[in-house]
């Protein structure tokens, strides 16, 4: 089946209502009709659901989906994109193991590392290159992960998957990426020989700024232990969530094509204002990873980011003047969103940290949400007037 009807048609559980849309299994627990069978069941020798905290068929509807999706074979949900970051790196490192990082990353996973990873024994290094060779030469005895994000939040840099699949898997380290931006519609890692997919479902999995969660997809090997850790600690995504975001996934599609047709049409617009300095989009010509974001994406993503021409004080008065927008953290809602990056999400990282990112203190980020495009280049237009 093609990724549209994956995304409508995949359903795991049915109740015995004949309920045509996708039912939630609100329940911490199970019941068993004898103690063999509980025992059994327990122990893992016949399948079925015990607690909530280890499986939950709504929960496990969504995971199904999403494996489907990225064309990964099993896939493990959790409580927030941050709850997966942190799973997969405390359940596959161990003290004395290193990690590769791309500076351009969420930057609460620059600071995981910074702050609690590197105290349990477990080094990294940042690194600041979309050059496999440069990763490859950075590679020590002792890594064993190695981890970014394409496009990149917010700077937009593209990795060439197939390029970076192929050279981890050469050095037999684990290649993780963040799909968070691209979503699965857009772009599927583990076709390029990625290893781990991660994802925060808060953003275009939800769509529509409601429910917070996180996704782990990978290879059988890897999601068994993630699954294992999972039971002992716990980031468990609840069946309500779970089941807002497998509703979601059904819409994606569609969702995904008009966010980035209204990309393309601001950033194109954008390009053309002369109060506009730079303008970064994945699939307009001028931007530097265009040829390897045709190679591996289908469209360009809802994300653009722009510099007006002149200080910070002039980025924060187009902000300020900005009536429909949201101004606000988040993304991939079906809101248009817009952010001042330096003063919001990055600004736990040092200006060293976020010029190697690629984050410019004028720099503005527009998540495109699904109103008409003419109002929301109206809406900046008139903001872009008053400067
Ligand atoms: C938001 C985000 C995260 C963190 O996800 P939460 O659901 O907020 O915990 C991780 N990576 C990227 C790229 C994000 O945009």
């Amino acid at each position: 089946m093609k990724f549209e009807t994956q995304a409508i048609r995949t359903q795991t559980q049915r109740g015995k209502q004949r309920e045509h849309s996708t039912p939630i299994f609100a329940t911490s627990s199970y019941i068993f009709d004898d103690a063999d069978e509980m025992r059994q069941i327990f122990s893992d020798e016949i399948p079925g659901n015990v607690y909530s905290r280890y499986t939950n068929p709504t929960v496990k509807e969504f995971e199904t989906k999403v494996a489907l999706l990225e064309g990964g074979e099993a896939a493990r949900a959790t409580t927030t994109g941050m709850a997966a970051i942190f799973t997969t790196f405390a359940c596959l490192l161990a003290q004395g193991d290193h990690v590769l990082m791309s500076q351009a990353v969420f930057g609460s996973t620059i600071k995981l590392m910074e702050n609690y990873f590197q105290k349990w024994g477990i080094t990294f290094t940042l690194i600041n290159s979309q050059d496999p060779a440069e990763w490859e030469k950075a590679i020590l005895p002792n890594t064993k992960i190695a981890y970014f994000e394409t496009p990149s939040n917010p700077g937009l840099q593209i990795f060439d998957l197939d390029a970076f699949g192929k050279m981890f898997a050469k050095n037999g380290i684990i290649s993780i990426v963040d799909n968070c931006f691209a979503t699965p519609y857009l772009q599927q890692p583990i076709k390029f020989g990625i290893d781990i997919v991660i994802h925060s479902a808060t953003k275009y999995m939800d769509g529509q700024g409601r429910v917070m969660g996180g996704v782990i997809v990978g290879k059988n090997a890897h999601i068994a232990l993630i699954e294992q850790f999972m039971r002992n600690a716990g980031p468990t995504l609840s069946p309500f969530n779970a089941w807002i975001l497998s509703k979601s996934l059904e819409t994606l599609a569609v969702r995904m094509d008009r966010h980035c047709e209204n990309a393309l049409k601001l950033a194109e617009w954008l390009s053309h204002h002369q109060k506009i300095k730079r303008v970064s989009y994945p699939f307009l010509e001028s931007h530097p990873d265009y040829e390897i974001a045709k190679k591996q994406m289908k469209a360009g993503g809802g994300i653009v980011t722009f510099e007006v021409d002149g200080d910070l004080e002039k980025g924060r008065k187009v902000l300020n003047n900005i009536k429909m927008m949201s101004m606000s953290a988040n993304l991939g809602d079906t809101r248009s969103i817009i952010t001042h990056p330096a003063s919001t999400t990055h600004s736990k990282l040092s200006p060293e940290q976020r010029s190697l990112a690629g984050i410019t203190n004028s720099m503005i980020r527009v998540s495109t949400g699904l109103e008409h495009i003419d109002d929301i280049i109206a809406d900046l237009n008139k903001a872009l007037s008053t400067i």
